[in-house]
């Protein structure tokens, strides 16, 4: 692990503050135009990005259409509260790129889904939750057209195991020089991971905020729920019981209150899931992720493969096979993409 030194740190962070003033100054500017000089003083809301952690509260579902001065409309799928202040999730629907903005700084208004339905974002959701005969591997698990590269997935189901298979990212790490800065990863997470491996889940969100990995952060639940005793029709996210609402928002505060910013992605525990499932997380905006390549299954990767390894120590065998494949593929060969490029 490497820290920058505190000076550069606190340089970046002034960089970053200055370019967040100018941003305010300019959206103060186009509400003032507007004739609410009210809002543009609300509007020195705190960035959400300069919070310390801390409870996130009122996280709930919404779709709306936003406006930030400056910026193209934007999809709000949350609002919540943090330090007193109320912020949105807003999904850019062409990128797939989330984002959070404190609510005094947007205009928002109801959305009709028939509006959005010619978005990437809405073909992304129709694609991905394509009616399948099986229950297993749902999602996306391949490109959806001709890319010359991989789509990594880790995922870190909730585990007894002390450590994390931190190798795995140490070697993507170590290809950022030869590919400029930060390798992108697909991070499918659970919320009883996270409680269990802080240190790592910390060391995680430093590199991020570091550069030195691309993370796209995948929900994979809250308590990710599995019975070994039980056949998979009622296993999983589709056991008895089970509050999927809390699941996929459980996941979400729990990041918010990190800092961290959810993607557009969902990976359902075990890749299980029912008609109904796929029907509730669209309601959501999220995009379930399977894969083609679970590497520990023995399923070789081919270009456009969605790559599943798990990073929670559960599954060592998927990971020497991915740290053999990079090895093998280290020339250029081994170009790994955004997950939203998988659409
Ligand atoms: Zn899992």
């Amino acid at each position: 692990m490497t820290t920058l030194p505190s000076s550069t740190a606190r340089a970046l962070a002034v960089q970053s503050r200055t370019v967040k003033l100018v941003l305010v100054v300019a959206s103060q500017l186009a509400f003032l135009s507007l004739g609410s000089a009210q809002a543009s003083t609300q509007c020195l809301a705190p960035a959400f990005e300069w919070l310390p952690r801390g409870p996130v509260t009122h996280l709930s579902r919404v779709f709306q259409a936003c406006r930030e001065a400056g910026e193209p409309t934007r999809l709000a799928t949350r609002t919540f509260e943090k330090g007193k202040q109320k912020y949105v999730h807003l999904v850019d629907p062409e990128s797939l790129e989330t984002t959070i903005v404190p609510a005094l700084c947007l205009q928002c208004e109801e959305a009709e889904q028939v509006a959005w339905g010619n978005t990437r974002l809405f073909r992304a959701l129709a694609l991905a939750t394509m009616p399948q005969r099986s229950l297993e591997n749902v999602g996306v698990r391949h490109a959806t057209r001709w890319v010359n590269g991989y789509f990594l997935t880790v995922d870190l189901c909730p585990s007894r195991k002390a450590g994390f298979d931190e190798e795995i990212f140490d070697a993507l790490e170590a290809l950022a020089p030869e590919r400029g800065p930060g390798v992108p990863v697909g991070v499918a997470v659970s919320g009883l991971w996270v409680r269990a491996h802080r240190a790592q889940f910390e060391w995680l969100v430093e590199q991020q905020r570091q550069q030195r990995l691309r993370i796209t952060w995948i929900n994979h639940t809250y308590s990710h729920p599995f019975d070994a005793r039980l056949p998979v029709g009622r296993n999983f996210l589709l056991e008895k019981g089970v509050n999927v609402d809390y699941e996929i928002l459980g996941l979400e505060k729990l990041l918010l209150e990190h800092g961290v910013v959810p993607s557009v992605f969902f990976r359902f525990p075990g890749l299980v899931a029912d008609r109904g499932l796929e029907d509730l997380l669209r309601s959501f905006l999220l995009i379930p992720v399977g894969s083609d390549a679970w590497l520990a299954k023995n399923e070789t990767p081919q270009l456009g493969s969605i790559i599943l390894i798990h990073g929670n120590e559960n599954e060592p065998a998927g990971v020497d096979d991915f740290l053999k494949w990079l090895d093998k593929h280290r020339g250029l060969d081994a170009n790994f993409l955004n997950i939203s490029d998988v659409f």
